[in-house]
């Protein structure tokens, strides 16, 4: 496999990613998954939460996509196979950093004040503005949507009863 190739599959696993991060978390997480992915909702002063379960089921995924791919160099899938879970890794990192680290402030403390930086911490705070599973905004992570439209449609859920929304979030 040339360079490109290698280049192109790992900035396609982290674009495919978002779009399947996006969906899971959406009707999922939000779903039938709600049992997982509540208490990371709600208020707690515990270090690790349920909703972390996720991690491990997505990191032992991407490990088996490591290990198949090791154990059958021969394979003509081998390599692209390979690939493709260092890109899932990559968007496992930069989600990290993203949710658990910029936004949720789990690994350092530091509040971007401008640019792109600012906007992704206001739309995944938007996110955690509704209470339960119902409705909500910005399901994703990397892409991060103007938060006056994210306020809206807030306000628009909340006005048809599709959602609960904490009373701060859009005043
Ligand atoms: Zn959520
Ligand atoms: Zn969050």
């Amino acid at each position: 496999m040339t360079a490109f190739e290698k280049l192109a599959i790992v900035v396609g696993a982290i674009a495919f990613m978002e779009v399947f991060a996006w969906t899971v978390h959406k009707y999922v997480m939000h779903g039938w998954g709600w049992g997982w992915h509540r208490d990371h909702h709600e208020p707690h002063d515990h270090a690790l939460e349920r909703n972390d379960l996720y991690a491990v089921v997505f990191g032992s995924f991407v490990s088996a996509m490591f290990v198949t791919a090791w154990l059958n160099p021969q394979a003509a899938w081998s390599e692209p196979l390979w690939w493709t879970a260092l890109g899932i890794t990559c968007y496992g990192l930069i989600y990290a950093f993203i949710h658990d680290g910029l936004v949720h402030q789990r690994f350092f403390r530091w509040v971007p004040k401008r640019g792109y930086a600012k906007r992704l911490v206001q739309a995944h705070k938007l996110h955690h503005a509704t209470i339960g599973k119902e409705g909500g905004v910005s399901f994703g992570f990397i892409l991060a949507p103007d938060p006056q439209r994210l306020k809206a449609e807030l306000k628009r859920q909340k006005a048809a009863g599709i959602a609960t929304v904490r009373p701060a979030a859009v005043d």
